[in-house]
């Protein structure tokens, strides 16, 4: 799904739309002319369909360079060790303090166990350790063809998520992962990586930042003033209530 010049949905799942495996999250793919990037991985059963979401574009998926995570649940990034795999070149970019658990692919710290018990992934579900080549820290840039894409580290819906800021087709985007979703909603879970003082203090921060489209990790996306979206949970927080889980 084609949604702005250079920007793709090439995956989503159920909470979304429907593009690839039931459990994935919203994949996104940026067009950077010689290079291209994809924001987050799926859950790892719908791979070969993203490809091919990519290739229906008219993408080749060897030019992608970059497969950037927002954070290192099974929904966004367990699908990471088979498009490296099967995408010779294309690096791993994550949250330095997530990369331990991606390589190791620990279940227990990315709340796995707990969500299989949870009945959201299958008992056999397995999470592929992958390697990672970049561990990014708040502030980074990385160059992608003519563009670059800025790292912002916005914790609370885990213990490491990174969103991603890139001006692209004279607008503003931000890919926000799970941090906030359209309409303000947030996704808060009685994990031991949730924590809602981090993601507040992550809200307030990601509300200062101008946006134009909000590209989040599931549901709906927003193509004009995204920064609204933003300011209805900030509103929420202002009032001292917690804005309304997207689940
Ligand atoms: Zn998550």
């Amino acid at each position: 799904m084609r949604l702005t010049e250079r920007v793709y949905m090439v995956g989503s799942g159920d909470n979304g739309f429907c593009l690839s495996d039931h459990a994935d999250c919203n994949i996104y793919l940026i067009d950077g002319g010689d290079e291209l990037a994809l924001i987050d991985a799926g859950v790892g059963e719908g791979t070969n369909c993203i490809l091919d979401n990519i290739r229906l574009y008219g993408f080749n998926p060897d030019k992608i360079t970059t497969l950037f995570l927002t954070h290192i649940h099974a929904d966004h990034a367990g699908g990471s060790a088979g498009l490296r795999y099967l995408i010779s070149g294309m690096k791993v970019a994550v949250a330095g303090g997530a990369a331990l658990a991606l390589r190791q692919g620990d279940e227990k710290a990315i709340s796995l166990d707990l969500a299989k018990k949870a009945g959201f992934y299958a008992q056999n579900y397995f999470f592929q350790p992958c390697p990672v080549d970049i561990e990014l820290q708040d502030g980074d840039q990385i160059t992608v063809g003519d563009l670059t894409v800025q790292a912002i580290s916005a914790p609370g819906h885990s213990a490491y998520d990174m969103a991603y800021v890139v001006q692209v087709d004279q607008k503003t985007s931000l890919f926000s992962g799970d941090i906030i979703f359209h309409d303000g909603k947030i996704l808060l879970q009685s994990t031991w990586d949730c924590d809602l003082q981090k993601l507040i203090t992550s809200l307030r921060r990601l509300g200062e930042v101008r946006v134009d489209v909000l590209l989040p990790g599931h549901n709906l996306v927003t193509l004009k003033d995204g920064t609204l979206q933003i300011w209805k949970a900030i509103e929420i927080l202002d009032h001292c209530l917690i804005p309304k889980s997207l689940l």
